[in-house]
């Protein structure tokens, strides 16, 4: 078989695993939008038939070997099909290596860990989950060790949601976030200034539909390639040519739903930058977790927490609601989007504080696979780490360790993505701005063009082509460094709560 046509062939095959996974997607996302509620049994089996299709296409031994007969070519290759050889190498390994009865454990312990989450939360009963954790643990170390890497677990786990990133790494971009990010909490914290975020009541959701929608057109998104409804939880789900992301309304918290459309339309944008000649590729994915994080959280908080977009969205936004915000002064408004206040629940943190949740669960993660922090022992290691990082205690284990879902599915190592790529966020936007000046300029007009085109040379349409590391040294010429994040968020908030 020639090259030309074994990559064809391989690419072939990627693109078929790729399309079964988009079915499987759809099925998801329509699974929290829009299923009746008598026929989630029926969806529960369609989905598992979709998995096992697609698990049998990605893990198809013909895609094994054209891939070894590629990777015996290399002078052959062009730098983007060495690209696309390497990570199909690892996606490939990742869904092989594991045998058939481990995945399937593994996915049965799950379930169960999910309900015994769910119930022990509920009672604030940690002692009934902790059995749970621990077999989880045991089987990352097991799955890791299946990939060879029996060394470092922690490491394997962090590397499968962002290529390339390592505890060290995090350890030390962590340490030095911390010890700038604490002091700077506490005192905006202890400013007098005070946001009011109850001043907003009663705004009815067909309206707050309609602006939120005007918003994430006018910032980029296509909405001839994706859409935007309602579920309980907000996500974005799909690549390339069909987006879907949900927000959720509240009729006293406007602001929350625009935001969280906002963050969500973030990462859609991500997704319909990558390259459609690239779809099903690696060169047409995105890198990771974290790199996909930085470009919600970009949107989300540099771009519309930032006043150059309130200048041109606040007249409209007063427009929609009149009745509304009649009492509500600019500054007020504008305080109310940059509120900070700590609390016990990492959803409900805001952007300053929401590092420290983070980096809170990285600590606690890297001590329990390290062997030093034993499962029985978390309630009293989280709750010190609370009140050392965010100055508070939780009163119970429901608000302290029992509150995130994420350990119940063995999801370790994820926790992290949300930091570094609030790191991120700030570190490409500063580059942006040296890149494109007079980019305040353009928001207050209501341009986001520049910096959207900028976000898709850089990034989306690189794919994978770099890792996380790389990727953000590529783009700004340095390592990532925590000091860009605590640089944006002092300009951002000590002006504002210095009064
Ligand atoms: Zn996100």
């Amino acid at each position: 078989m020639t090259t030309a046509a074994a990559y064809a062939e391989l690419i072939s095959k990627l693109k078929r695993a790729h399309v079964l996974g988009t079915v499987n997607g759809l099925l998801g996302w329509d699974e929290q939008v829009n299923l009746p509620p008598d026929s989630a049994d029926l969806r529960a089996e369609q989905l598992a038939l979709m998995a096992e299709l697609q698990h049998a296409a990605a893990s198809n031994p013909c895609v094994g070997e054209l891939l070894t007969l590629l990777e015996g070519r290399p002078g052959e290759l062009s730098t983007d099909q060495q690209v696309v050889l390497k990570y199909s190498r690892r996606d490939f390994d990742r869904v092989t290596k594991l045998p058939p009865e481990f995945v399937s454990e593994k996915a049965r312990h799950s379930s169960k860990a999910f309900h015994a989450w769910a119930e022990c939360k509920a009672k604030s009963d940690f002692a009934g989950y902790a059995p749970f954790i621990e077999q989880h643990i045991k089987l990352a170390k097991q799955e890791a060790a299946y990939l060879g890497c029996t060394g470092a677990p922690y490491d394997y786990m962090i590397d499968r949601h962002d290529p390339g990133m390592t505890a060290a790494v995090i350890e030390r971009l962590f340490g030095e976030l911390k010890q700038s990010l604490v002091p700077l909490m506490r005192e905006i914290v202890s400013s007098p200034v005070k946001a009011r975020t109850g001043i907003f009541r009663g705004f009815p959701v067909e309206q707050q539909r309609t602006f939120l929608h005007s918003v994430t057109e006018r910032i980029g998104f296509n909405y001839r390639r994706g859409r935007i409804d309602v579920s309980l939880h907000p996500f974005c789900e799909g690549s390339g040519a069909d987006i879907r992301m949900t927000t959720h309304f509240d009729e006293h918290n406007p602001l929350n739903s625009l935001f969280s459309a906002i963050h969500e339309t973030g990462h859609g944008l991500y997704e319909q930058g990558t390259r459609s000649d690239h779809q099903g590729t690696p060169l047409g994915q995105a890198v990771g977790m974290a790199v996909h994080e930085s470009q919600s959280r970009l949107w989300e908080n540099q771009v519309a927490r930032s006043r150059p977009f309130w200048r041109f969205f606040e007249p409209r936004f007063r427009e929609t609601f009149s009745a509304q915000l009649g009492a509500v002064s600019s500054d007020e408004l504008y305080l109310a989007v940059n509120a900070v206040r700590p609390t016990l629940i990492r959803v409900d943190a805001d952007e300053v504080t929401y590092n420290l949740h983070i980096i809170l669960r990285f600590e606690i993660e890297k001590r329990l696979f390290a062997g030093t922090l034993a499962v029985a022992d978390l309630p009293a290691a989280w709750n010190a780490l609370a009140q050392e990082l965010l100055g508070l205690t939780p009163a119970s284990d429901r608000e302290g360790v029992l509150q995130d879902v994420h350990w119940s599915g063995g999801m370790f190592g994820y926790f992290p993505s949300y930091c570094l790529g609030n790191m991120m966020a700030a570190q490409f936007w500063y580059q942006a701005q040296d890149d494109l000046p007079g980019l305040d300029d353009d928001f207050a007009r209501g341009d986001f063009s520049r910096l959207l085109g900028w976000l898709r040379r850089n990034i989306h349409e690189q794919g994978r082509r770099h890792d996380t590391r790389e990727l953000v040294k590529v783009v700004t010429g340095e390592p990532l460094n925590p000091k860009h994040l605590l640089r944006y968020l002092s300009e951002r908030y000590l002006p504002l709560y210095r009064g």
